[in-house]
């Protein structure tokens, strides 16, 4: 009788979960470009499951490294920063136009004297977006030892990212440790960053509205599981996600956003914990490696190597394993 009712709860459990995916996929999927989301509200508290995906572990060197600033590009023009930071937040959007690196600003906002007020939304029902109906799985800030610079939404690989605000696509390609991934400025003057996509859907200088396509989400790159990394950024830095989007409400948590240095203090944080971690590297064993050829290759000796890793030089490497080299 008991093993009846179980496998019952089990069949129960089944086609609810299908009834939520098949409508959260209908809901999502569509080429209507206004699409809105239904409130978490919506579904029985009993559907909602808890991710099986694998995240990476605390401290875990491989995972995302989302500072991207200096990345390889196709970057032709060089701005003067000396002129940049006599202007206003909107001039310098107006005067730089970057297909290619994620932050071409180079501006220091730590140092940043006035206030810039954005008005992020006038109509809270149209210019507003929530880019994926996912759990926050991981938050802005310290995770492990390193700085995490946006913040986590569950997703499965194939579902729908929407833009966040209204805007004009300025980077839609390929890094290693952001996979596919597009960034939108907006009028509202931030940007925003949707990584790890299976699929771009969009180019340099698509004009979107809120809530349309920018791509599917998925697992590229420094990734290990599907979700979207979504960052967003004013003049090319971060700011903690959770200063403009109420994630538990898929909501914009506030009309007006004021920006004062005080919005960048977290880079003093992740700058004291870069430089604690700063040498701290590691080198991934391939077939025919020798601690002699590592050591070769890492530019340091086979003696500091074993002391970092306890390890003896008699210890046997197998390919694929991760020691530290420096
Ligand atoms: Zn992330």
């Amino acid at each position: 009788m008991e093993l009846k009712n179980l496998s019952l709860a089990f069949l129960l459990i089944f086609f609810a979960s299908q009834f939520l995916s098949g409508r959260s996929n209908d809901a999502l999927a569509g080429v209507n470009h206004s699409i809105q989301i239904s409130p978490p509200d919506t579904i029985p508290p009993f559907l909602i499951m808890e991710s099986d995906e694998y995240y990476p572990e605390e401290g875990d060197p491989s995972i995302e490294e989302e500072d991207d600033e200096f990345e390889e590009g196709e970057f032709v023009q060089h701005y003067d920063v000396a002129t940049l930071s006599k202007m206003t937040a909107f001039e310098v959007y107006a005067a730089v136009w970057d297909t290619a690196r994620i932050n071409p600003y180079g501006l220091d906002l730590k140092t940043k004297s006035d206030t810039t007020m954005l008005t992020l939304w006038r109509n809270p029902n149209s210019d507003y977006s929530h880019p994926t109906c996912g759990n926050v799985t991981s938050e802005f800030g310290m995770r492990g030892h390193r700085y995490h610079y946006g913040i986590d939404l569950d997703l499965e690989t194939g579902d729908a990212v929407l833009s966040a605000f209204e805007g004009t696509v300025r980077i839609a390609k390929y890094s290693t440790t952001y996979g596919y991934y597009v960034i939108v400025r907006h009028s509202n003057g931030l940007e925003t960053l949707y990584a790890h996509l299976s699929r771009i859907l969009v180019k340099s200088g698509d004009k979107l509205k809120a809530g349309d396509l920018v791509g599917l989400g998925g697992n590229t790159g420094r990734s290990r599981g599907s979700h979207l990394h979504f960052e967003v950024r004013f003049l090319g830095q971060q700011l903690d996600p959770r200063q403009v989007i109420a994630f538990e409400e898929y909501s914009c948590r506030t009309q007006q956003l004021p920006i004062t240095s005080s919005s960048f203090n977290y880079q003093r944080v992740a700058a004291e914990q870069k430089a604690k971690i700063g040498n701290t590297r590691y080198y991934k064993v391939r077939r025919g490696d020798t601690l002699g050829k590592i050591a070769k290759k890492n530019k340091t000796t086979v003696k500091k190597i074993c002391k970092l890793n306890k390890i003896s030089t008699r210890t046997k490497l197998t390919p694929g394993r991760r020691i530290r080299v420096a």
